[in-house]
């Protein structure tokens, strides 16, 4: 199955890589007699390593035209290149996955250190993706995107989540006077509706950012930056109510799926750009 992969994370931060009068990528890409000659490190690009280490069938690389100085530019986007570069490019040379990420959760997946050196791109239209105020107009489409797929994931968690939790209360009895299940307790049952709300919520605003997606409606991104952040930390507090539902069990992960879905979820607030900067712009948005 062909892999393709968007490279635009790098080790010492990206936060802040459009910031007018800041520094920008550090990845550069220099024109050279027909070619883009890069150079930089990339870093979380998911699937970069490829299937056998060799990199992906298709790297969208995000990088600087060297010729702009990003500081002195007239827009932040002018320096912003978005390179495409087939496997058949890459060599053992110019491409080293230098380490790979222990990572709390979403094992599943991996976004190496990538080190690139000299790698060579001809300067031609099938390999020049976008440039500029372009390439800025397709990186927020990206995120807009990312951004309603992550909030997906963690409406997908915290579901699991709740199924789990159900499944256990409705289930298992924990003695007592009348061996009751669970979920004949008062505790249990408030607990369990209050989950199921909160997902109804996460799942309204995941839908909406989805239909107005598909919709091209103009406050598409907002909704999509909206329904991730909520759907993200949603999903870590509902995997703890859950597991608080569930009691000690869930804490054995060969009985309980909870634990791992926690280490999953924490991964999601960070993806796509952390949540601490998806709220930064979206007070932009609002402003
Ligand atoms: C599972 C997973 C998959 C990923 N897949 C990809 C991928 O395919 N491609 C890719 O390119 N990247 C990928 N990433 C990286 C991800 O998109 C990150 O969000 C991105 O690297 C930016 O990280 P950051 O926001 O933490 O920024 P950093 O630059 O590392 O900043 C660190 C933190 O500093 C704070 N901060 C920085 N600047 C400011 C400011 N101006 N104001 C307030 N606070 C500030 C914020 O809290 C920020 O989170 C992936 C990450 C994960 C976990």
């Amino acid at each position: 199955m062909p892999l393709a992969c968007l490279a635009l994370s790098e080790p010492h931060g990206s936060a802040n890589f459009m910031e007018a009068g800041g520094p920008g990528l550090k990845t550069t890409a220099a024109l050279e007699n027909g070619e883009w000659i890069v150079n930089g490190e990339k870093i979380w690009s998911t699937s970069i390593a490829g299937w056998n280490k060799r990199g992906p069938d298709l790297i969208c690389l995000v990088c600087r035209d060297s010729s702009v100085d990003h500081a002195e530019a007239k827009s932040p986007a002018e320096s912003l290149l978005i390179l495409t570069v087939p496997n058949n490019l890459l060599n053992a040379d110019n491409f080293v996955i230098r380490s790979y990420p222990r990572t709390a959760g979403l094992t599943a997946t991996c976004g190496p250190l990538v080190i690139l050196k000299d790698l060579r791109i001809p300067d031609r239209p099938e390999y020049v993706l976008a440039r500029g105020g372009q390439a800025a107009v397709s990186l927020l489409e990206v995120s807009k995107r990312g951004s309603a797929v992550a909030a997906a994931m963690g409406l997908g968690v915290l579901r699991r989540a709740i199924k789990e939790a159900a499944a256990f209360v409705s289930s298992e009895k924990r003695g007592g006077k009348t061996n009751r299940k669970v979920v004949q307790t008062e505790a249990a049952v408030t607990m369990l509706a209050q989950l199921r709300m909160r997902s109804a919520v996460t799942e309204a605003l995941v839908n909406s950012a989805a239909t107005k997606i598909d919709g091209n409606d103009p406050g598409a991104r907002e909704a999509a930056l909206q329904a991730k952040v909520q759907a993200s930390e949603e999903a870590i507090q509902c995997v703890l109510e859950a597991s608080r539902l569930v009691g000690v069990t869930s804490y054995d992960q060969n009985k309980s799926i909870l634990s791992d879905l926690l280490l999953d979820a924490m991964g999601l607030p960070l993806i796509g750009g952390s949540n601490t900067m998806i709220r930064k712009t979206l007070a932009t948005l609002a402003a």
